[in-house]
């Protein structure tokens, strides 16, 4: 989903709120991401503010379990009109902390993506289902059938006889 900088600058305030609905498969394949952005243009700067609802599934590390994690959590992420690096912005750039992306010029933002990002940035490094999960017994059963592969079966019964 794009929304065009243009039409946004012609509405009141030179903002707008979307309400946002998508299903992004490397999420979840049935239920939606939801969110509720606005989306204000200050000159080059636009800025983008909301509310993002996702439940995403997961594979534990842990226990290799498949479980949905909801997220849910405000944005505020800022896109910039023009090239940063431009003359006397380059400072800028430097200094600022802020993720501000840069459009290099274009109208449009792609909103499907914006949401795409922030949801992968709120998924941990560290997948867990459950902070007590133990994991052990799943984890160490697929450990177990990776190691014994069938096809090596035969070197079990292998003897390596030494010195003859
Ligand atoms: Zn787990």
């Amino acid at each position: 989903m794009n929304i065009l900088i243009s039409e946004i600058e012609k509405k009141e305030n030179q903002k707008d709120i979307l309400n946002f609905s998508e299903i992004i498969e490397e999420f979840n394949k049935e239920k939606p991401v939801n969110a509720e952005i606005e989306i204000k243009v200050l000159n080059t700067t636009i800025l983008l503010t909301g509310r993002i609802h996702a439940e995403v599934n997961l594979t534990c590390d842990m226990c290799l379990k498949d479980f949905t994690k909801v997220l849910d959590f405000d944005v505020k992420e800022a896109y910039t009109r023009y090239n940063l690096n431009n003359g006397c912005n380059a400072e800028y750039e430097v200094k600022s902390n802020n993720f501000t992306e840069d459009l290099n010029g274009s109208n449009e933002i792609d909103i499907t993506d914006f949401i795409y990002q922030c949801v992968i940035l709120h998924i941990p490094n560290k997948i867990v289902c459950d902070i007590n999960c133990k994991g052990d017994e799943k984890l160490s059963e697929y450990l177990n059938t990776k190691k014994t592969d069938p096809r090596l079966e035969i070197f079990k019964n292998i003897k390596i006889e030494k010195d003859k």
